[in-house]
C-alpha cells in the first residue's frame, strides 16, 4: 500500500507532534506570553500514537520523525520511542527537539531506539538566546547535544533560523562551530508559522544570502540526489563536511513534498501551511467502532488527506492565508 497524491507524491514521512507546549518561547514560532494551549484531554496518548503511526507504516511510510512544541515534555517520551521503534517494519526514526532538557534524557532515548537527533540552536551567544527563547536555557542545550552525542545519536543535525537584526551576522561563525564540533548544520529559512504574526518578507534571511556569507568563506558545492530531502545540501571545501539550507520560502520544494503530519491533538495534515485538516482522534476514541473499523477509518482518513494535498504551499501568492495553527502547535 502507499499513500499517492494527486500529483503522484508518494507519502514516505510522517511528522509526529506530541505536544503544543514548549519551553522555550522562540520568537519566530510563538509570543511569549502566548497561552493558547490545545486542552491537554485532546493531546493523543503514547498508545494512540504509537497505533496511528504502526497504520501509517502499513501505508508506507518508513520515516517519522517526533517534533512539536517540545517533545521531550512529554512524560511519557521514552515509552513513545520505544512503542514505535518495536513496531514491525520499524519506520527510521528521529526527533526535533530545543535540546534543553535532552542532557537527562539522551541515553534512555538512545536505548529506547531512537538513532538520530536534530536540536535546534539559533545563536553561540547565551544572551542573544536569552533575547531570542525568553528563556535561560543556553547553557542546557550545550549540554544536550553533548549528551546526545555521549549517547550515540548519530547523525546529530543542528537547526537554525536565521533573523535580520538579531543573529542575521552568525552563518559563518555557527559554521565553523558545527564543524569543529562534528555536527552538521542546517539554516532554514523563517516561515510565516508564528502565533505572534511577527514574519516579514523584509525581515527573511534568504537562502541566496546564507549561500553569499557562508561562500564568502567556504567553497561550497552542491550535493547531488537530492531526492524528497527539504535541504539543498553543500559539500564545505570539496567535503565530506556539508551543509544545508532549507529555503522553505524562496525555493519551495514542495513538488518533491512525501510529508503527512500529525498533531498532538489527532489531526493528520497534508502541509505545514494547509488550512485543512483530517481527525483521527474521533476514529480512534469512537467506542461504537471496532478496533478493524478504526483501523480501516484511519487508513480511509490518511488516504483522504492525502488525496486532497495541493502542489504547493503558495506562501508567494497574492492570497495565501496563513494557517491558523502557529508552528508550535503543527510541529514543525
Ligand atoms: N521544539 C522543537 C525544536 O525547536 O526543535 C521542535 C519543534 S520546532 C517547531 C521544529 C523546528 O521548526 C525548529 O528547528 C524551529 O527552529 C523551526 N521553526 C519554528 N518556527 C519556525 C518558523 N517560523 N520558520 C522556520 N522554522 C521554524
Ligand atoms: Fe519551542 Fe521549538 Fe517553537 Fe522554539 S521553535 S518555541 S523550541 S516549539
Amino acid at each position: 500500500m502507499s499513500l499517492i497524491d494527486s500529483f503522484g507524491r508518494i507519502h514516505r514521512d510522517l511528522r509526529v507532534s506530541l505536544t503544543d507546549r514548549c519551553s522555550l518561547r522562540c520568537t519566530y514560532c510563538m509570543p511569549h506570553n502566548f497561552d493558547k494551549w490545545l486542552p491537554s484531554e485532546t493531546l493523543l496518548t503514547a498508545k494512540e500514537i504509537i497505533k496511528v503511526v504502526e497504520i501509517a507504516v502499513s501505508q508506507g511510510v518508513d520515516e517519522v520523525r517526533l517534533t512539536g512544541g517540545e517533545p521531550l515534555l512529554r512524560p511519557d517520551i521514552v515509552e513513545i520511542v520505544r512503542g514505535i521503534s518495536a513496531l514491525e517494519n520499524a519506520p527510521e526514526l528521529s526527533m526535533t527537539t530545543n535540546g534543553v532538557a535532552l542532557a537527562k534524557v539522551a541515553k534512555e532515548l538512545a536505548q529506547a531506539g531512537l538513532r538520530r537527533i536534530n536540536i535546534s540552536l539559533d545563536t553561540l551567544d547565551w544572551e542573544r538566546f536569552k533575547r531570542l527563547t525568553f528563556r535561560d536555557r543556553y547553557d542546557d542545550v550545550i549540554e544536550g547535544i553533548a549528551a546526545a552525542r555521549e549517547a550515540g545519536l548519530d547523525p546529530i543535525k543542528i537547526n537554525t533560523v536565521l533573523m535580520r537584526d538579531v543573529n542575521g551576522d552568525e552563518a559563518l561563525p555557527l559554521l565553523k562551530w558545527a564543524l569543529s564540533e562534528n555536527l552538521n548544520l542546517r539554516f532554514i529559512e523563517q516561515m510565516p508559522l508564528d502565533a505572534g504574526d511577527a514574519w516579514t518578507r523584509a525581515n527573511l534571511i534568504t537562502a541566496e544570502e546564507i549561500f553569499s556569507q557562508l561562500n564568502s568563506e567556504f567553497e561550497l558545492t552542491p550535493v547531488e540526489n537530492r531526492g524528497s530531502s527539504p535541504a539543498e545540501e553543500f559539500y564545505i571545501n570539496g567535503g565530506p563536511a556539508t551543509v544545508g539550507i532549507i529555503a522553505s520560502v524562496t525555493r519551495s520544494f514542495c513538488s518533491n513534498c512525501d510529508r503527512l503530519r500529525l498533531t498532538s491533538d489527532g489531526q493528520i495534515r497534508n502541509c505545514l501551511f494547509s488550512n485543512e485538516e483530517t481527525d483521527v482522534r474521533s476514529i480512534l476514541r469512537n467506542g461504537r467502532l471496532a478496533e478493524s473499523e478504526k483501523r480501516e477509518d484511519i487508513i480511509k482518513a490518511l488516504g483522504l488527506s492525502v488525496k486532497s494535498k495541493l502542489p504547493g504551499h503558495g506562501i508567494n501568492n497574492p492570497d495565501f492565508v496563513k494557517p491558523v495553527r502557529p508552528m508550535s502547535a503543527i510541529g514543525g
